[in-house]
């Protein structure tokens, strides 16, 4: 099996302790050479400039290709765009265009009276607006908003075609629901790269919190190893296993690349990606 090409998702830290952390998870994971790495947009566009500081700190001292998160959420159009042009100014160009989960509190998305009303939207104003490499969410498992299954298939099509160059899909827990979406986007003619996103499990209660609120599926038998391993204190040898299984099945079935949502915490991550065979580039330089 090839070892696959990876990428790894951060958020913005809020404390100084939290900006050690996520110092901590670039050194840890940036040796296994990711294609890039990307900085997500607190929900209701709560992290504007924390996630504007974290982009540009990482963009100015590593030689990582950073991508900045950015949502249609509490902002004008022009206040949006300029965030993007402020990015491209400093050299970074790898945007990943969201309509954004409301605030909290809120149940639904609610356009700015002068914002973008929809992803299409901001993808075609990023598109005309300069030479962005554009990123989107896509959901092998149904989004809650969707009407159907179909319909997050057909929407991903109209982004694609709006001007987004790849896919990175929200978690999911079986190959078989990633490769089952992957075939329905090829029939509907899309043929830009969908990319797996990965999340290891560090806490299987808060994943299944997160799992419900976002519409991924959790089956059964999943729910009842992490039972089993919390009783036997091996949750995370689990994790691991269960990650290596599932990406291990992703590369064999095709996907080339696999996105990994660290939460800033690079220690999962980093052994999956070992047992897949995604190798430390160490350097004399960084040794000595
Ligand atoms: P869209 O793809 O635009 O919409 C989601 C689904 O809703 C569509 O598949 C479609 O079925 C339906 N839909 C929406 N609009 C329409 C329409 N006009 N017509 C028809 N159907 C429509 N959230 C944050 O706040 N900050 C982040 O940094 C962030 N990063 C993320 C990264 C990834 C890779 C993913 C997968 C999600 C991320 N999210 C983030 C969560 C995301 O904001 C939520 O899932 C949000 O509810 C949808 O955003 P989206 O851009 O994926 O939506």
């Amino acid at each position: 099996m090839p070892a696959p090409h990876v990428s790894f998702e951060f958020f913005p830290p809020r404390s100084v302790e939290a900006s050690f952390r996520l110092h901590e998870t670039v050194k840890a994971l940036a040796p296994l050479k990711p294609e890039f790495v990307s900085v997500t947009y607190g929900a209701g566009g709560t992290t504007r400039r924390l996630t504007h500081e974290a982009v540009s700190a990482i963009h100015r001292t590593t030689d990582l290709r950073v991508a900045a998160h950015l949502t249609c959420v509490d902002a004008t159009r022009d206040e949006t765009l300029e965030i993007a042009r402020t990015y491209a100014a400093e050299g970074v160009t790898d945007i990943v265009a969201l309509r954004g989960d409301p605030p909290k509190g809120a149940s639904r998305f609610e356009p700015h009276p002068e914002g973008f009303t929809d992803t299409c939207e901001l993808i075609s104003a990023l598109r005309d607006s300069g030479d962005f490499t554009i990123r989107v969410g896509a959901y092998p498992d149904r989004h809650p908003e969707a009407t159907s299954d179909l319909a997050d298939v057909e929407w991903l099509k109209r982004k694609i075609d709006a001007g987004a160059h790849e896919a990175i899909t929200q978690f999911f827990f079986e190959a078989e629901t990633f490769f089952r979406f992957r075939d329905a986007c090829e029939k509907a003619g899309i043929d830009a790269p969908i990319l797996p996103g990965i999340l290891p499990i560090e806490h299987w209660g808060n994943t299944k919190r997160f799992a419900q609120r976002c519409g991924a599926k959790v089956p059964d038998w999943l729910d009842e190893a992490f039972a089993l391993a919390e009783r036997d204190g091996r949750e995370e040898l689990l994790a691991i296993a269960v990650a290596t299984e599932l990406c291990s099945e992703l590369v064999e079935g095709g996907a080339g690349h696999l996105h990994f949502y660290t939460l800033n915490k690079p220690h999962l991550t980093h052994d999956i990606c070992h047992a897949l065979g995604v190798v430390q580039h160490a350097s004399l330089q960084d040794v000595a």
